[in-house]
């Protein structure tokens, strides 16, 4: 059997260690301490936008505690990108509240405006007006940003920005993770930069963040007791795992570069298949290319070549299945044109990881190349 090549594996820097021994030499080994501190401040001047950061356990956690945040509780209606991995709507349900999923456009197959807008005058007809909107840059192309905005604003709800895959991607110039009233990070261990596991939330002003740090670490009031007037979460990021993010953000730049020349190197080296096709960026995006992605002609091709990559011990994996085909969501109201569902069928992420090498890279486009010619 062929080494495995994976769909996006893990990818040192080595300044990593640094900071963790730094963290045990001086026995910083708590959810609080200088590298989250300094981890926090490193993604803050990296967002470069008046944002205020706080370390999470998660990208999951980030999102539950937005919802807290924006006062989401139960009975409320919350609307949420249907094409997106299960954690963007989890937390909806951890609220009691209900999720209103919404289709998407074939230009960046994120939130679709026209869906959108679609979806919220239903819901003011049936007598809610939704909490929030939480919108996915998925695998690392901007949401339509301006569209989503002008939408929310006319309506009068706050979005949450769900960035987890697309640190380092940018919308006319200004960092994703910027764009919501409030954003989430995801540092997991399939990201573009991972601490192992971790998130963090992005907030507007500095109470947001105290407020989110507040419940993160169990709603302890001020007393010289343990004092709560709140329930609280053990959702704080530790020393140990933000020593790994500040090695991380070292190479961040490097990581999405390298990640963009695998698409670049896919797109050209399979340009000659003319039923694989590529989704482009549109004027003013520019995509960290977390994954990159083809759509072929049917389920029936995209099946079969996946299963010719795994026989090579090739990982790919068809796109996210939309939330609103999910067995867990089959009672949610939904907003669909049929984007989202097609792409599922059509769509395949390849091997992305930033520490791909040439001849991996090669034998994935031999692979598919092999399948293409019979
Ligand atoms: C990874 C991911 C999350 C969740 O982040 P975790 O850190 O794994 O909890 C949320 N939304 C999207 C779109 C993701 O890809």
């Amino acid at each position: 059997m062929k080494p495995k090549i994976w769909l996006s594996s893990p990818h040192m820097s080595g300044a990593e260690q640094t900071y963790i021994k730094e963290a045990f030499d001086t026995n910083w080994v708590a959810p609080l301490g200088p590298n989250v501190n300094g981890f926090e401040q490193d993604i803050k001047s990296y967002l470069n936008q008046d944002r205020h950061v706080a370390a999470l356990a998660s990208g999951t956690s980030a999102l539950h505690l937005s919802l807290i945040l924006l006062g989401v509780s139960h009975g409320d209606e919350v609307i949420c990108q249907s094409k997106t991995f299960s954690a963007s709507a989890n937390p909806i349900v951890y609220q009691g509240a209900k999720p209103i999923f919404v289709d998407s456009e074939r230009d960046t197959w994120n939130m679709c405006p026209n869906q959108l807008e679609i979806a919220i005058t239903d819901r003011l007809k049936k007598g809610k007006k939704p909490k929030a909107i939480i919108a996915v840059h998925l695998y690392g192309m901007p949401y339509k940003v301006e569209g989503i905005n002008e939408i929310a604003l006319k309506y009068d709800i706050p979005i949450i920005e769900d960035s987890a895959e697309s640190l380092g991607s940018l919308y006319k110039g200004q960092n994703c993770g910027t764009f919501g009233d409030l954003s989430i990070l995801s540092f997991n261990g399939n990201k573009i930069i991972t601490t192992s596991g971790g998130g963090a939330l992005v907030t507007k002003t500095e109470e947001q963040k105290q407020e989110a740090v507040f419940l993160a670490t169990q709603a302890r009031d001020n007393a010289p007791h343990y004092e709560h007037s709140q329930i609280g979460y053990n959702y704080r990021m530790s020393n140990i795992v933000a020593g790994i993010g500040r090695g991380q953000m070292t190479i961040l730049d490097s990581h999405v570069s390298k990640r963009r020349s695998n698409y670049e190197f896919y797109k050209s080296n399979l340009a000659k298949i003319d039923i694989i096709k590529f989704l482009e960026e549109p004027i003013g995006y520019f995509s960290n290319r977390w994954l990159s992605c083809i759509l072929l002609d049917s389920f029936e091709t995209r099946e079969k070549l996946r299963l010719a990559l795994e026989k090579e011990n090739i990982e790919s994996r068809p796109l996210w299945k939309p939330m609103h085909l999910q067995p867990v969501f089959k009672d949610a109201p939904s907003y669909c044109n049929g984007v989202a569902d097609d792409l599922f069928q059509k769509g395949l992420c390849l091997p992305s990881g930033s520490n791909l090498t040439p001849e991996q890279l090669d034998r994935v486009i031999s692979t598919i190349n092999m399948y293409f010619a019979g």
